[in-house]
């Protein structure tokens, strides 16, 4: 049931892909992975924790990308984070995200650490500014898949 999408580079040359699925925002879920899919949809973001060098990873991998110690563990993110860049993509020709445009783009870092690609919600695009505090949210795609996204940081009462 593939179908065939062209696809153009920065330099206008066209290339075609081969496409199965209707949409592109929906993650392969590995046996590896699982846990973190699991827990986003428990409204929890995970990271895994190197007991060899003590740093934070994410995405999660069965070793550690900074001393490949296979010593790592899951542990719940605090969910703060802060604005590193962003992008408020207005085209994108691949489903679904053509239907969600305009959206913001953005790589944050966590505060344990990681830096992380996602989408910042509830935030007009002219309120962000880089270094602004966000915090985790979860938004759900489909039955099955959570995703982790960051809105502003709410001033605590
Ligand atoms: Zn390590």
């Amino acid at each position: 049931m593939g179908r065939e999408l062209r696809l153009s580079d920065s330099d206008g040359n066209l290339t075609s892909v081969s496409v199965t699925g209707p949409r592109f925002d929906l993650p392969t879920i590995e046996p590896e992975s699982e846990p973190y899919w699991t827990a986003l949809s428990e409204g929890r973001l995970l990271l895994k924790l190197c007991a060899s060098c003590s740093q934070y990873h994410s995405y999660p991998r069965p070793f550690c990308p900074f001393c490949w110690s296979e010593d790592v563990s899951w542990v719940e993110a605090s969910g703060g984070a802060v604005l590193y860049t962003h992008s408020v993509v207005f085209r994108n020709d691949l489903p679904p995200f053509g239907e969600q445009v305009p959206y913001i783009a953005a790589m944050v870092d966590l505060d344990e650490g990681p830096r992380m690609m996602t989408r910042v919600v509830d935030c007009e695009p002219d309120q962000l500014k880089i270094g602004m505090r966000l915090s985790f949210r979860t938004e759900a795609v489909t039955d099955e898949v959570t995703m982790a996204v960051f809105a502003p940081e709410q001033p605590s009462a």
